[in-house]
């Protein structure tokens, strides 16, 4: 009798814990997504559909190094190698939010890093074009965007204070690396009334909006913020 109900537990235990496994040993982190949106985006106001569905969808920890996969959802920036890092999710959030995208617009984003922040971009915008200086993370972040399937993007490695003038204007732009002032280029690239979304500034830096209608310009200032430098000099190799 005893025997039974021990080898009952056991395989009642086994049974639990295979469950488990598929829930959280081999997670795809849905539940760890969902409670970032919950807790992290929506609580601080996010609100635009489009920009919550896409972070929903968009698996972050493919996006980070394999040894800081269980960290993909906390509420801070994580290193991606090269010294660079992916933002932290509520300020990707509020960036593209910022960016105010209806769905047939062609982006452009300067400093690809992960691929995070153009992936989330493709789901909701139909083209994306991402610049990034390092070789290195451009071919990484191209690989990954190209197994995750999104045709609808574009890596280029170079320096994105020239912008990507074959391809411009573009109804709107994202920088996530902070230069002094903004690259004139990129303003020049921007199509009439779209917006430019860029973290200004050295040691201290601020999130600004930046909307062109017709020849004039609209700053507005959003939060303090703490990108890496949008570095000059890159040498085409
Ligand atoms: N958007 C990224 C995070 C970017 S971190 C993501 O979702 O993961 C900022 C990136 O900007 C870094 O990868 C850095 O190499 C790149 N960068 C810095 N200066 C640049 C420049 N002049 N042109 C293009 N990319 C630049």
């Amino acid at each position: 009798m005893k025997k039974k109900v021990i080898f009952l537990l056991t395989v009642t235990l086994s049974l639990f814990s295979l469950l488990n496994f598929g829930a959280l040993g081999k997670t795809d982190f849905s539940r760890q997504r969902e409670e970032m949106i919950k807790f992290q985006i929506e609580a601080r106001g996010i609100k635009d559909k489009k920009v919550l569905a896409a972070m929903k969808k968009v698996k972050r920890h493919l996006f980070v190094p394999s040894g800081l996969r269980n960290f993909a959802y906390y509420d801070q920036p994580l290193p991606v190698g090269q010294g660079q890092t992916i933002s932290q999710p509520y300020i990707v959030a509020l960036m593209t939010e910022l960016l105010l995208l209806k769905g047939d617009e062609k982006v452009l984003e300067i400093g690809t890093g992960s691929g995070y922040q153009a992936a989330i971009l493709a789901e909701i915008a139909s083209e994306v074009y991402t610049i990034e200086i390092l070789p290195a993370l451009a071919q990484k972040a191209e690989r990954l965007l190209n197994q995750l399937g999104y045709e609808n993007i574009k890596v280029r490695c170079g320096d994105g204070y020239q912008g990507w003038p074959e391809q411009a204007p573009f109804d709107a732009i994202i920088v996530t690396c902070a230069p002094p002032n903004i690259p004139q280029a990129l303003i020049d690239q921007l199509a009439d009334g779209g917006r430019l979304v860029i973290p200004l500034g050295e040691e201290v830096q601020e999130l600004k909006v930046l909307v062109k209608k017709k020849d004039k310009i609209e700053i507005e200032a959003i939060i303090p913020v703490r990108f890496v430098p949008m570095v000059k000099g890159y040498e085409k190799r």
